[in-house]
Order: C-alpha cells, then structure tokens, then sequence
C-alpha cells in the first residue's frame, strides 16, 4: 500500500488535484494497487482555516507518507499579508526545504497532438524532448532578505545569494545520473561571467565532469540559454541550473509544449517525493472547470516512477493523455479550431476512461 498526501491548496488546486487522484485510482484498479490518499489543507486556505499556510498537521502527513501530490498555492487575497504567511514563502519553501527536496525534475516534452499549440514553429518544436533540473533548496529563494532604511529617505533591500559546494556538487550528480539515462547531454546553465556563485558553480562542474566521462558536459550562460530554448530546443537532453535560473527558464520552456497547463514537476531528494504541476494557483480561471489537469496527472505519473518504482503504470498514464490529444480532446488552453472542447472534469474523466481502457 503507498500512502499519499494530497494537498490541493489555492484556487485551481482544488479543481485539478481531484483530476489526478482519480488517474491514480484507475491505475490502481487496473494494476491491482493500493493507494491511500489523505487529504489536508495547505497554502492560502490553511491560513484561512488554521492561521498558517503550513499548518504542522499538514507537514506531519507529508513526513509520514510515501509521496505528496500538490496542487498550487498563493493568490490575491494573501497576497498582503506579512511575508512569513505568504502561502509561497510560508508554506512552499519550508515544505521543500523540510522535505529535503533538493531537485526539481521539469521534464519539457512535445505531445505530437500539440504541434500546432505551440506558438512557436513546428520545425523548431518538433521532438523536442529535454529535462531541467533545477536546484530547490538553496540560492536566492532560501538566502537571507533584509531591508534597511538609507540615508536619502529611501530603502535599501538585499536578498543573499549563496550556494556550497556540497549543494552544487549534489545536484550536479543528480543531473548526471539522470543524463546516462537519456541521451548523455548535460547542459549546465549559469552567468559565471558576473555572479561569483555561478563560478563557482561552473568550477564545481568542470571537476565533477571528470567523473561522468560517458556524459557530454557543455555550459551556457543562462541569458543564453533562454534565447537558445526558443532558437533550438532539440539541442537539449539535461539542462541542469540553480533555483532562480531554473524558476524562469522552465516557464519559458513550458511554451513549447503548448500551455503551461502541460508542464509536470518531481521534487526529490529526501525520503518522501512531492509532485505538482509547473504552473501557480491561476486565480483568472479558478473555479470556472477551465482548467487544464494533465500537468497534474502527468505529475502524478512521475510520482509512480520516481517515489514507487513503477514505470509500467506511469507509462500507462503517459500513453493515455497521448491518445486523449491525439483524438482532439482539449482543455480551453490548448483549444484550436476543429478540436473537442472539454472542461476539466470532463478531461479527467477522459483520461480515467483511456487508462481503463474504457475508450
Ligand atoms: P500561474 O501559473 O498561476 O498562471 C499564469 C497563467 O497561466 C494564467 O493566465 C493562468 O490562467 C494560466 N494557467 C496556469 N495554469 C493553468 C492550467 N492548468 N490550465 C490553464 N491555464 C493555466 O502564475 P501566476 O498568475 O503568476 O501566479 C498565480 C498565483 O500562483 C500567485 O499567487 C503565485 O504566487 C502562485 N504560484 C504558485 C506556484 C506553486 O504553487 N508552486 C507556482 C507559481 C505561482
């Protein structure tokens, strides 16, 4: 039996997160598998109920499960209050950061239905088929903040930027290990050119590299690389890249796939895995069934890969958002003339259906 939490969170949360459970419920009937979901409050409506956005019962039934699947956090109306119960400051990062997961795996992957989603050419965006890292629990996010007053009436605000080798070197491994699975291309991505961590980072690489023979190391400037992800995005296998870096780059990379309603993510590292769609709570479209779930289903089938060992079944679910988009089906997101419009239940229930081989 796998335990796992289930945190919707903050607006369109609460509508995708059903969405993905009942992915994994199919999966479990059909493999003959035992999946215990409990469900708690984290984020803006944790605050609401409990006065925190990452109330300790919440944190406890992470720690206590096998893997979390989350929806989004943060919105409008908690977006003033004090910054420590801030939905994303106080509940997202403390839960990274309790949960140990250092390494956000975004796999950025072109359906063939989506060709014409994108709005970037077909001959640029087709096969395109690469995974960022991003390093999740150091770098500016973590580092110290402050803010004093100056001289002249003004503020001054500081955010600190740090990284050890030992944070780097975890990482960087982790990417590598990654990339012998794949196509063996590792893209380490910085701006060693003005920042002192980034040269750190890349000295970390270049030592680290000596290791991985087998694997082709190559690094790029990330001002480069957000210019080489829409150039060229066929040119990546691995990119791995700091916290910041990373935050930016994979929602650039989210339009080749067509919405951003397409991006899953993995944070591993620790004992327990959390796993949760690459985009926020989107306030514009929450509680109207506009949503698209099949980040989060797809997020929920990297939870049965990385934290249950079962890839028959994550393929399973891979294989039936495939088949959903190639016979038309489409979320508003992605809608295109001469396309099937469904809402997000009606999306999920699709998605159930082809993986029970309903449809
Ligand atoms: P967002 O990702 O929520 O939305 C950006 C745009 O993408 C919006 O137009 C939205 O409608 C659209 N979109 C996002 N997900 C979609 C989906 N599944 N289907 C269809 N369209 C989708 O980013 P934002 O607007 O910058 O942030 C909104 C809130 O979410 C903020 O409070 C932010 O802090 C929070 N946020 C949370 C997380 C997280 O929980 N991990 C990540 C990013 C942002």
């Amino acid at each position: 039996m796998y335990k796992i939490a289930v945190l919707p969170g903050d607006g369109i949360g609460a509508e995708i997160v059903p969405e993905a459970v009942k992915a994994l419920k199919a999966i479990a009937s059909r493999f003959g598998h035992e999946f215990q979901f409990t469900e708690a409050l984290v984020g803006g409506a944790a605050y609401d109920v409990k006065g925190h956005p990452l109330p300790d019962e919440t944190l406890e039934l992470c720690q206590q499960s096998d893997a979390v699947l989350l929806g989004a956090i943060g919105g409008p109306k908690w977006d003033n209050l004090p910054v420590e119960l801030r939905p994303e400051v106080g509940a997202l990062l403390p839960l990274r950061k309790e949960l140990a997961l250092f390494a956000n795996l975004r796999p950025c992957m072109l359906f063939p239905g989506l060709l014409h989603a994108s709005t970037l050419k077909e001959e640029v965006i087709t096969g395109v088929d690469f995974l960022v890292i991003r390093e999740l629990t150091g770098g500016l996010y973590f580092g110290e903040k402050s803010r004093e007053k100056t001289a002249d009436g003004g503020q001054k605000a500081t955010d600190m930027l740090t990284y050890s080798t030992y944070e780097i070197e975890r990482i960087v491994r982790f990417a590598y290990q990654a990339a012998q699975k794949r196509r063996k291309k590792l893209c380490s991505v910085d701006k060693a050119n003005v920042i002192e961590t980034s040269r750190l980072w890349r000295e970390t690489v270049t030592d680290l590299s000596k290791e991985y023979p087998d694997v082709e190391t190559t690094h790029m400037y990330v001002d480069n690389c957000s210019m080489q992800l829409i150039r060229n995005p066929r040119q990546f296998d691995v990119i791995v890249t700091e916290n910041t870096f990373g935050d930016i780059l994979t929602d650039e990379a989210s339009m080749l796939t067509g919405s951003i309603g397409m991006l899953p993510s993995a944070s591993i590292g620790g004992e327990v895995g959390l796993y949760e769609p690459s985009h926020g709570s989107a306030p514009d479209i929450a509680g109207q069934k506009k949503a698209n779930p099949l980040a989060t289903i797809l997020s929920a089938a990297m939870m049965l890969r990385f934290s249950f060992d079962l890839e028959e079944e994550a393929r399973v679910i891979e294989q039936a958002v495939t088949e959903v988009l190639e016979a038309g089906y489409r979320t508003p997101d992605l809608m295109e003339e001469g396309k099937k419009l469904l809402n997000t239940v009606q999306m999920g229930d699709m998605v159930a259906d082809k993986i029970l081989g309903l449809r």
